[in-house]
């Protein structure tokens, strides 16, 4: 029986660097062939001209090169690209590219599905099936900067994820792939070009501090009460309000770095006075600023998006209070790109 390869992307520099000793080779063949898995993106060892064929062929029998595949990229008439992306074991995960005059960018998932219950979120609909590999993130990065520079001409600026799963509950491979883009061997993007989105889970937002990564923290906080966050994102249950705004003020305590608050105004649910006044109160706890943004209609007609009468009042009453509000509309509404339509149609 053909033994079983290893993904040689799940090997750090360091191992591959061991892996060329141990063979009687150096470790600077460790380096190069990390450059081309990681910097060049490299899809097979054939490819990789300056390591002689001998050595490909070693590596050919020993690893294999677990790729992602774009299996369907969609374009938005407004630019948006939402790349379905297949990965090694046949599961499917979406990412998005977004496109502004000056920058490009990425929206990429963190799981496959979801483990939480946003009542309003397509993603949530999904059971969570597995977290992504740090090499899985990456690759969906490297595949929309890929497209950056073949259709608008520049590379990729910023990363965002919010995209498919909850990046806090797969933290590691997470902060795996942050490390990657990071570095100068991956894309060397500055962290602070990228930013976390959270539904608010306490703990990890700690941990995220304490790692000192400087990179951005959004929360999607829809509600300022336990009373109506309970309802529509479940598990505020578990994680009330309180734990919430504790993690958030050691967040800001250890880092100086504002928070985005991520807050869609519905019909019925969260459209009165005394809700845009909750959602005052909580952003005096923490320097933050606050997006409101557009509801992307899932299915049922359960959520509407409240009336502009509704965010108007919002938006007023947060700048009458010295918060910084910025009203975001979706991009890639055609297409099922938008935030939170995410697995729509292609999970079937
Ligand atoms: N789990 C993370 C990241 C994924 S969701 C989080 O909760 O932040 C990315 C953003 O899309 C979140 O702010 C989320 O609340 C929002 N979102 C979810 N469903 C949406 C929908 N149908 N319309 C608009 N935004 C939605």
């Amino acid at each position: 029986m053909e033994k079983k390869k290893k993904d040689i992307r799940a090997l750090s520099k360091k191992q591959l660097q061991e892996f060329f000793v141990e063979q009687g080779d150096k470790s600077f063949r460790g380096s190069q062939v990390y450059e081309w898995l990681w910097h060049k993106g490299a899809h097979s060892f054939e490819g990789m001209t300056n390591i002689s064929k001998t050595t490909r062929t070693m590596l050919t029998d020993n690893f294999v090169i677990n790729h992602i595949r774009v299996d369907r990229m969609q374009r938005s008439n407004d630019g948006t690209i939402k790349n379905a992306v297949k990965l090694h074991d046949n599961l499917t995960v979406e990412s998005v590219l977004i496109p502004t005059p000056t920058r490009t960018t990425a929206c990429v998932s963190s799981q496959v599905g979801c483990s939480l219950d946003c009542q309003f979120c397509a993603t949530a609909r999904l059971k969570r099936m597995r977290n992504l590999n740090p090499d899985e993130i990456y690759d969906q990065v490297m595949a929309i900067d890929n497209e950056s520079r073949l259709y608008f001409d520049r590379p990729l600026s910023n990363i965002v994820f919010m995209g498919m799963g909850e990046p806090l509950m797969n933290y590691n491979n997470v902060m795996k792939a942050v490390e990657k883009i990071t570095s100068e061997d991956g894309l060397g993007m500055s962290p602070k070009r990228i930013t976390i989105s959270t539904s608010g889970v306490p703990k990890m937002i700690k941990k995220l501090a304490d790692d000192e990564t400087k990179i951005k923290l959004a929360v999607s906080l829809h509600a300022a009460t336990d009373a109506v966050r309970t309802k529509i994102m479940p598990f505020n249950e578990t994680f009330p309000l309180q734990d919430l705004r504790e993690a958030l003020e050691y967040w800001y305590s250890k880092t100086k770095s504002r928070i985005t608050y991520e807050y869609i105004v519905w019909k019925g649910i969260n459209d009165t006075r005394e809700d845009a006044l909750a959602l005052v109160k909580f952003c005096n706890y923490v320097p933050c600023k606050v997006n409101l943004i557009e509801y992307n209609p899932i299915d049922d007609g359960e959520f509407q998006q409240a009336a502009s009468k509704a965010t108007d009042m919002y938006q007023k009453t947060l700048e009458r209070n010295g918060i910084t509000v910025t009203v975001r509309r979706s991009r890639g509404k055609d297409i099922d790109a938008a935030c939170g339509q995410l697995a729509n149609k292609s999970a079937s």
